[in-house]
This record gives structure tokens, C-alpha cells and sequence, in this order.
């Protein structure tokens, strides 16, 4: 069981506080749905517990197991089975799909992974995102249209296992036959490893496939109201102009 824990934590972006306080957990096997208005914190708090060095934590914590994860490099986190699959994925030319893939891999274990083994579930995964089988050989997103690097943080996210991984909007842009591939892989991806999730979107429809067991929505820089799918039905119904009278906060 891994455990993900954040408390009264406040960040900063350029001076100006984004996060004023927030506390969450996210455990092995949970998905949590993380809501709310644009311009909240929701990528800034993915941002910050990945370690974006642009995001200044001011206060608070964030562990993984008792460990500090504040206190450790972006590379270090990923090690520790932190993962975040980002919104607008960067693109590197030289460096080919799988051999990023597989240094990621052997970083995080004593001996490197055999060849075989590799192929093998870079297959598998490629196969399940229905991409192009020379996908591994094309540089790191180079030229990949926007719903190919949506798809190859997924095919990264399945590689690598993580304990906890972060997505953040990761089924916009993607089409409904996309969107159905793309979430059918992070649940099954689930499933198999036990990951907890820790998912930003703005549709009720890509989160009825994940079927996450908590629901969060974020304005102002505070997490104002936590519950279950019933809270993401609402939202997608109404809005959410109604956390404003009910919760007295304005987004
Ligand atoms: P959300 O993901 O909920 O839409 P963000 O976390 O992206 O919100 O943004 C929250 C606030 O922080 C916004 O006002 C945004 O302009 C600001 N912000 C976020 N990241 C940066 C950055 N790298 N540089 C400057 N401002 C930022
Ligand atoms: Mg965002
Ligand atoms: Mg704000």
C-alpha cells in the first residue's frame, strides 16, 4: 500500500500564491477526480508534487510512505513511483521513444531489463493505445499529433508503473473512440499495478470510465469540497456556481 499524503501545503508561482492550504490523500488503488473552475491550482498542484522547480512550496508537506518528498529531485520522485502525465507533453528530438523509456526503467532497478522483456511490453502497451507499432523508434513526441503525446503518457505511464500517477486534462483533445482507448489503458493500468490516481478533468464522461472512488473540487487555491461520483454528476449538471452559495467561495 503506498500512500500519498499532503498538508497545509501553499505554493507560490512567481511570487503570487497559488495553493493556500491544501490537504489531500490519495492511496494505493483510489482514484481521485480533482475538479474545479480554470485557474485554480489544479496543474499547480500536480506541478508542485512532481517537483516543476517554476512552483515555490512557502508551506506544508507532501510525503510518500513517511518519506519527504519535497526534499527530493524530480528524478528522485519518479524513482520513488510518482508519476505525472502531463497536459502538454514536451517534445524531444534525438532521443527515440524507447530508448527514454527504457533508462527510465533501468534507473529505477538494480539490473537493466532484458531487451526482450522490453519489447515485449512496449508492445503490449502500444497495442492497447492502438498506436503505430514504429512508435518506439520516432523521437520523444517529435511531430505526434496532439491526442499521439496524449496517448504516449499513457504508454509511459503503463511502462513505467507508477505507485501514484498524476493526469493532468489528459483526455483533452482526444476523440470519443480516443477517449474510450486512452481511459480504458489507465484503468486496466490500474487494475494491474494498483496505482493510486490522482486525475484532473473537466468531463464527467472520461471519469465514468475511471470510476473514481473520491471526487475533489479546488478554487482559490483550497481544496472546498471533497465527496464521491455524486459531487462530478452535480458539477456536470450545474456547474459550479452553486459551491458558491452553499460553500461561500468564489471561484
Ligand atoms: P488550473 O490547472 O486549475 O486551471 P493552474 O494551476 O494552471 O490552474 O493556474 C493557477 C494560477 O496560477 C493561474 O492564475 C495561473 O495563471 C498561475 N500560474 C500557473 N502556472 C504558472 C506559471 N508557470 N507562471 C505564471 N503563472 C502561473
Ligand atoms: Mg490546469
Ligand atoms: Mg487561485
Amino acid at each position: 500500500m503506498t500512500e500519498l499524503v499532503i498538508k497545509d501545503l501553499h505554493v507560490s508561482v512567481e511570487d503570487k500564491e497559488i495553493l493556500k492550504g491544501l490537504d489531500l490523500v490519495v492511496r494505493s488503488n483510489e482514484c481521485h477526480a480533482l475538479m474545479g473552475p480554470n485557474g485554480n491550482g489544479k496543474s499547480t498542484l500536480l506541478a508542485a508534487i512532481m517537483g516543476n522547480p517554476k512552483y515555490t512550496i512557502t508551506q506544508g508537506s507532501i510525503t510518500l510512505d513517511g518519506k519527504d518528498v519535497l526534499s527530493m529531485e524530480v528524478d528522485e520522485r519518479s524513482r520513488e513511483g510518482l508519476f505525472l502525465g502531463m497536459q502538454y507533453p514536451s517534445e524531444i528530438s534525438g532521443v527515440t521513444n524507447s530508448d527514454f523509456l527504457r533508462s527510465c526503467i533501468n534507473a529505477r532497478q538494480e539490473s537493466p531489463i532484458s531487451l526482450f522483456r522490453f519489447i515485449k511490453e512496449m508492445d503490449k502497451a502500444i497495442q492497447k493505445l492502438e498506436m503505430k507499432p514504429d512508435l518506439a523508434h520516432r523521437f520523444l513526441n517529435d511531430g505526434f499529433s496532439g491526442g499521439e503525446k496524449k496517448r504516449n503518457e499513457i504508454v509511459q505511464m503503463m511502462m513505467l508503473k507508477p505507485s501514484i500517477a498524476m493526469l493532468d486534462e489528459i483526455d483533452s483533445g482526444l476523440d470519443v473512440d480516443a477517449l474510450k482507448i486512452v481511459s480504458e489503458a489507465i484503468h486496466d493500468c490500474q487494475k494491474e499495478t494498483g496505482a493510486g490516481l490522482l486525475v484532473v478533468s473537466h468531463y464527467a464522461r472520461f471519469y465514468e470510465y475511471l470510476n473514481p472512488t473520491h471526487a475533489h473540487v479546488l478554487i482559490d487555491g483550497k481544496i472546498v469540497v471533497s465527496g464521491g461520483k455524486e459531487l462530478i454528476e452535480r458539477i456536470d449538471s450545474q456547474g459550479y456556481e452553486w459551491l458558491e452559495k452553499e460553500y461561500q467561495v468564489s471561484a
